[in-house]
């Protein structure tokens, strides 16, 4: 087991086929203790109700309100006293043209991936820099790599690219504390975050692009996570872990 007794917070994780709920799936199994943090209580508790194993936690947090952030880690502390793992995972995307992007979609979009990212880093650091140990995993994406082009709009591939260079500066600043921070960026996984909007044609199009010649699943990405978080890691930080099925190399 890779994540034995380790305490993990999971962003975003309430979602039935998304990234996070995957990768909470295979934390569970790998035995850590989760926490599914996402916008909705009871969403949340049924999602880690639902994990393999015992001991679990479903917690309402908008990663954006610097209030619920804390409100939350205060449950979360006195539920377990540490926490070694947190996944930056919520996040949004809004498939604009950047003429179309108004102040509210930059809001929404940024705080969700950028700002919740920030937050919740900061939340958990303090624990970790006291255990002396811990393992940032933020979820980017490659429209921050490549200037979208697959769904999301401009703001998006910009919150996407604010992740990886936050990500560096807080690997850089934390790493005499044994916390290792580092990124994953998804192509394009088969979730609910497009919310139907992408057609077949379009999907078939952006196959043609992927040398492996498929979408990417949630547990394509739940598997990086697990390397990333656990002690296979072990000498890595600050690192951007392309899972994009050769769709995007650099
Ligand atoms: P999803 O829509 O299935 O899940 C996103 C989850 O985030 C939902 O459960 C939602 O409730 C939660 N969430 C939204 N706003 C939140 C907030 N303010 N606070 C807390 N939780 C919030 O999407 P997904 O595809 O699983 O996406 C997960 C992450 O992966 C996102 O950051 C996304 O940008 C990124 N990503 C996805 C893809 C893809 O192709 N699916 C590609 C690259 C990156």
């Amino acid at each position: 087991m890779l994540l034995k007794d380790k305490v993990a917070i999971i962003t975003g994780a309430a979602s039935i086929r998304g990234l996070g709920r995957a990768t909470a799936v295979l934390f569970a199994q790998q035995g850590a203790k989760v926490v599914i943090a996402d916008l909705d209580e009871q969403a949340s508790i049924n999602a880690a109700k639902a994990l393999p194993g015992e001991g679990h936690l479903g917690v309402a947090i908008n990663v954006a309100d610097e209030a619920q952030v804390q409100q939350a880690m205060e449950k979360i502390l006195a539920k377990y006293g540490r926490i070694d793992v947190l996944v930056n995972n919520a996040g949004i995307t809004q498939p604009l043209k950047v003429m179309d992007i108004q102040s509210g979609h930059y809001d929404a979009v940024l705080d969700v991936s950028l700002r919740g990212t920030l937050l919740m880093s900061q939340a958990v650091i303090p624990s970790m820099r006291k255990q002396k140990s811990g393992s940032i995993v933020c979820i980017s994406s490659v429209s921050a790599q490549r200037g979208g082009g697959i769904f999301g709009g401009p703001h998006y591939s910009a919150a996407k690219a604010g992740v990886l260079g936050l990500a560096k500066a807080m690997a850089r600043e934390l790493g005499n504390d044994g916390i290792r921070v580092n990124c994953i960026t998804p192509g394009l996984i088969q979730t609910d975050i497009t919310q139907g909007k992408l057609s077949d044609t379009q999907k078939a199009n952006i196959i043609a692009g992927i040398p492996l010649n498929r979408l990417g699943e949630a547990i394509d990405i739940a598997r990086a996570a697990l390397f990333l978080a656990s002690d296979l890691a072990s000498y890595s930080t600050g690192i951007t872990l392309d899972v994009n099925g050769g769709m995007h190399m650099h």
